[in-house]
């Protein structure tokens, strides 16, 4: 581990002044970035703790939730009225690693997390365009059977690993963002980049700029929403495809849903051509199967992930199916 100082935020403020560095980073849970300082594939010079920022859960007058960036997983998960509102996001939190590990992790730092390519991780001995910008991609002609089907690029096929991030997709999340020019909101769904020619540069965060809060909107049919996600084994293991999706109903008829997919694509992935397939159609397993399809028409497989394609369809259709037949 490359040698670096710590300090200790007392709030965004704070972290902002201490920030300044070009060397820093913003330590979270730490869940992702000490794994990846250990490996120095990360090399800060200044590492600036942000677990002191705001860890509340805040139901506001609106209908909507704030959520603190801080708020560790395990929080988020067990708040009442993300269990009854939004039960999709506690579903993916808990799907998303070990107990001890969501005893960690904080929101902010979840949405930040990077890839789990193997090859990104393997310094000494693979060509990487994420880590070392120009080099190349081992990924592309190598073992690619966890790797993206929708919206990579000749640079880099890799996906985004969180699992929390997919179901604020599918719930229109904002993720409120804070630096030296104020605060600025943008959709979690615009936040992170696809890979194009610069797959080193992940998300939209300008340089020094600090995830404050995420902010859940209202959403009146919110209940009846869930997340399943498809791997390998049953306990901590990333997504080969994962589902996060609410439906609406007007009696046999989706009156309006949201569909986001994880496992798939180098950030969580919108289903908009699936949602639009799907309004004002006769809620049956013909239709969910269509927009399924129409969602992933344009999946540009790899060697070893082909299976994803159909197995993101045939979920698709199974999550749909479980909504409908739930009682919200
Ligand atoms: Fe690196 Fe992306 Fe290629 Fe993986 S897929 S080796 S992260 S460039």
């Amino acid at each position: 581990m490359t040698p670096f100082t710590y300090a200790r935020a007392a709030d965004a403020s704070d972290a902002l002044r201490l920030g300044t560095d070009p060397g820093a980073k913003y330590l979270g849970g730490g869940t992702n970035l000490v794994d990846l300082m250990r490996e120095t594939i990360e090399r800060p010079t200044v590492l600036i703790d942000v677990t002191g920022l705001s860890s509340e859960i805040e139901e506001r007058a609106d209908g909507s939730l704030l959520i603190g960036a801080a708020a560790r997983n395990t929080a988020l998960a067990a708040h009442r009225a993300v269990r009854t509102r939004y039960p999709v996001l506690a579903r993916a939190v808990v799907a998303g690693a070990s107990a001890q590990i969501r005893n960690m992790a904080t929101v902010g730092g979840n949405i930040l997390q990077r890839t789990r390519c193997s090859y990104f991780y393997d310094d000494e001995g693979s060509r990487c365009n994420k880590r070392s910008p120009g080099q190349g991609c081992d990924a592309a002609e190598g073992f690619n059977r966890s790797h993206a089907i929708l919206g990579a690029s000749a640079s880099c096929v890799a996906t985004h690993p969180s699992d929390m991030c997919v179901a604020l997709a599918a719930l229109g999340a904002l993720v409120y963002l804070q630096s030296s020019n104020g605060v600025r909101t943008l959709p979690l769904t615009d936040l992170h980049r696809l890979p194009e020619d610069h797959p080193e540069i992940e998300t939209q965060l300008e340089p020094g700029e600090l995830i404050t809060a995420v902010e859940l909107p209202a959403l009146s049919f919110g209940a009846r929403s869930t997340y399943r996600k498809v791997r390998d084994r049953a306990s901590y293991a990333f997504a080969l495809v994962s589902v996060a999706a609410a439906l609406e109903l007007d009696g046999n008829t989706v009156r309006n849903v949201r569909i986001a997919l994880g496992g798939v694509a180098h950030k969580p992935w919108r289903a908009w051509k699936a949602e639009e397939a799907l309004r004002g159609q006769p809620a049956t397993a013909e239709k969910f199967r269509a927009a399924a399809e129409a969602e992933l028409a344009d999946a540009q497989p790899l060697r070893d992930n082909g299976f994803k394609v159909e197995l993101a369809k045939r979920t698709i259709v199974a999550v749909l199916g479980d909504l409908k037949e739930m009682k919200a």
